[in-house]
């Protein structure tokens, strides 16, 4: 029987990730992510696969471009078991519960201006609701540990390696046994960096035939982790200096805490002035708590201070801003504050307020810990605009701006090219997840410094692996 795969999302672009493996008999999904940005509109578009006959759905972490969108491919009749790590089902679960959120709040908003223009119609209704939701993380049915070995049938058996991407993300080694032969075809999901600041870093592999990898830094190399920290540290101390507030705009999973974890290291060096420190963020709370059940994921450091009877994330200045009213209140204080919120492309969510209340005024700060995308208002600040449009009203941009490169959650070329290189027996490359820049620039590195072949897929091209 043949080998196929089809990648049905994150070809040539970085979000939607969905692939579809089909051997021994079982259709098998690996991730079925939204798109977004410039590709939301395919998330309208049937799947190119009828649901109903997929066996088993690999997840291989929580990011809404890989998960956003198991609740409609439940609508659509999936049945079948999702297979992820315990802290990946956790963070579906806030996660896809906020997508649905935001999609029907998105969906109000939208109504009422069609209606106003006597169009109604217009206004596309969410993908799903929070019922699809429950319905969806109902059928999360199996939960691995990493290395941990899973047999989906009698020929076919799953591994999950730490990716070191985000807290119980994973990369997934899949053997299949023909005859006297067998193939081990792998998933990257996405890959981390070899250093992280709370989880254990990306997990390297010798055992991999066919080999998917994600290429989103494929162009790129990152600052190193230690000399951003020592960046972040700088900008902080220098702010409080000019008596106001500082902003970070930030996503709610991972560089959350990541940023949390900085604060409270300088807290206990004393390096931290007295301030408040206020996480505005119903989902970073939420996910700030998935972490604390899960200390098993951490690295070794992390582990120490939980060991020596220390919160990784929590100190005394911290505070945690859930209602709409508490965010509110933090809109007062002119001084003293470090302000944590989403979204981290300042493209909506609590955010907005914070910079509206807070960018007029040169004693305040905002810091940028993450990538901001080309059209984002985060993008605008960060290339200099001196004024922008924030709900309809213009707002001077009179705060001081630091932006801080080197947190990212993505391993970056060096790294991609070093996992990559690193397994034995490799047959063939293909690269998934990434823009076409990207992705040229990584195939080209790959041969010019190891001589290894691959492969640009195309959304739904067949791939025969022999
Ligand atoms: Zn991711
Ligand atoms: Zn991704």
């Amino acid at each position: 029987m043949k080998t196929v795969v089809h990648s049905f999302g994150a070809a040539k672009t970085v979000t939607g990730s969905c692939h579809l493996l089909e051997a021994d008999g079982l259709k098998i999904l690996i991730d079925c992510g939204m798109f977004q940005g410039l590709d939301e509109d395919k998330n309208y578009q049937p799947f190119p696969f009828d649901p109903r006959t997929i066996d088993y759905l690999i997840i291989t972490h929580g990011h809404i471009d890989h998960i956003g969108r198991i609740p409609l491919l439940v609508k659509e009749g999936f049945r079948g078991k999702i297979i992820s790590t315990r802290p990946t089902y956790h963070i579906a679960r806030i996660m896809l519960l906020d997508a649905a959120n935001v999609m029907k709040e998105e969906y109000t908003v939208e109504y009422r201006k069609a209606l106003r223009r006597g169009r109604p119609w217009e206004a596309r209704p969410p993908l799903y609701d929070e019922d699809d939701v429950y319905e969806a993380i109902d059928l999360f049915r199996v939960f691995l540990e990493y290395n941990q070995a899973y047999h989906l049938s009698d020929n076919i058996t799953i591994t999950f390696k730490d990716a070191g991407h985000i807290l119980g993300s994973a990369f997934v080694e899949i053997k299949i046994k023909e005859k006297d032969k067998q193939k081990t075809v792998v998933f990257s999901g996405d890959l981390g960096m070899t250093e992280r600041l709370i989880i254990k870093p990306l997990q390297f592999s010798k055992d991999g035939n066919y080999v998917f990898v994600e290429s989103t830094y494929g162009n790129r190399k990152h600052k190193s982790l230690q000399e951003s920290i020592k960046e972040f540290k700088n900008a902080v101390i220098e702010s409080f200096k000019n008596g106001g507030n500082i902003i970070i705009p930030t996503f709610a999973l991972e560089r959350a805490q990541e940023i949390l974890y900085i604060l409270r290291q300088m807290y206990d060096e004393g390096s931290l002035p007295e301030c408040k420190v206020f996480l505005d963020s119903p989902l970073a709370i939420a996910a700030t708590k998935i972490f604390l059940r899960f200390p098993e994921y951490f690295n070794e450091e992390t582990k120490r201070l939980i060991a020596e009877g220390k919160n990784p994330f929590l100190f005394p200045y911290v505070h945690f801003s859930q209602t709409p009213e508490e965010s509110k209140k933090i809109n007062s204080i002119t001084s003293g504050a470090i302000i944590l919120a989403g979204s981290g492309m300042c493209t909506g969510g609590r955010i907005k307020h914070h910079l509206k209340h807070n960018l007029w005024r040169e004693e305040n700060s905002v810091i940028f810990v993450g990538y901001q995308a080309k059209g984002t208002l985060g993008r605008a600040i960060v290339d200099g605009a001196k004024s922008v449009k924030i709900y309809g009203e213009e707002i001077a941009v009179k705060a001081k701006i630091y932006t801080i490169n080197g947190f990212s959650a993505h391993a970056d070329q060096p790294v991609l090219e070093k996992w990559v290189s690193n397994f034995e027996n490799l047959i063939n490359t293909y690269i998934i997840h990434g823009e076409p820049e990207a992705q040229e620039a990584f195939k080209e590195k790959l041969k010019q410094d190891f001589n290894i072949k691959s492969h640009i897929v195309e959304f739904g091209e067949p791939i025969i692996l022999i």
